[in-house]
């Protein structure tokens, strides 16, 4: 980690690192990569939200994190940018397989969410790929899926990967995103997402994002959380 600013404020007191960006305002006051920092910076993202603010300090630090804020809150920044910095302080490489899982629960929010990830993480070097079904080929996707490093993906295409493709790797997995946890549950997929987090790797950092926080989210941050942070955002300032 970068040294933390002289003027950060102080935050909790059992964790040095985490203390000092606590009070974070901006992207730029952030223990994150230049290559990082340029990306945001070019996509016009400078003030971080409250979410963003709250998840962030924590998830760099590498907890995993529970968090709940209603739909256009900046949810989606506040694991985009752990899942780069991660796979970049691990040195990953086009090499190293797949490292990161982001699940979403339609093609549409998929879709969107790759393009604020290639967008923010244009100048570093990881390939990312997004496995949504539908328009294309499965065949196709299944002799590229082992040479990607991030996979943006709808619940029943991974799924499908990994029930038929052939020598699917996911062992090395670092980072697991579930977006938008309280969908994914309501279009039905809560069974798809219990076989596909039984088949991960269990040491791994765990980000889950929802605009509710119901009973299924719960159950479902029993079974993918490690320790989480629990952070429920209201009202944007
Ligand atoms: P959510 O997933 O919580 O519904 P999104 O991540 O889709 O919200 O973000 C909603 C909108 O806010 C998007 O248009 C996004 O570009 C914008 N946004 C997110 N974070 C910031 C920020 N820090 N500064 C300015 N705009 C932001
Ligand atoms: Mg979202």
């Amino acid at each position: 980690l970068p040294p933390p600013p002289k003027d950060a404020p102080v935050g909790r007191i059992d964790d040095g690192t985490f203390s000092a960006y606590a009070g974070s305002q901006r992207f730029d006051q952030l223990p994150v990569s230049q290559k990082t920092k340029d990306g945001l910076k070019e996509a016009k993202f400078t003030k971080m939200t409250e979410i963003q603010r709250a998840s962030l300090p924590h998830s760099l630090c590498g907890r995993d994190i529970l968090g709940a804020a209603k739909t256009g809150s900046g949810k989606t920044l506040a694991f985009i940018i752990p899942v780069i910095e991660k796979l970049y302080r691990a040195r990953w490489g086009p090499e190293d397989g797949v490292g990161s899982i982001i699940i979403s629960p339609t093609r549409e929010l998929a879709a969107q969410l790759f393009d604020v990830l290639k967008s923010v993480g244009k100048h570093h070097n990881v390939s990312a790929g997004l496995l949504i079904g539908g328009r294309k080929d499965i065949d196709t996707e299944k002799e590229h899926v082992n040479d990607l490093n991030i996979l943006v993906c709808t619940p029943g295409r991974l799924l499908q990967h990994m029930d038929e493709t052939p020598n699917f790797d996911c062992s090395q997995l670092q980072v697991l995103v579930l977006d938008e946890a309280d969908r994914i549950l309501d279009v039905g997929f809560k069974k798809a997402l219990n076989a596909i987090v039984s088949q991960l790797p269990k040491h791994r950092q765990t980000f889950l994002f929802s605009a509710t926080q119901t009973k299924s989210v719960q159950d479902l941050a029993r079974l993918s959380l490690k320790d989480p942070e629990y952070l429920s955002v209201h009202d944007e300032s």
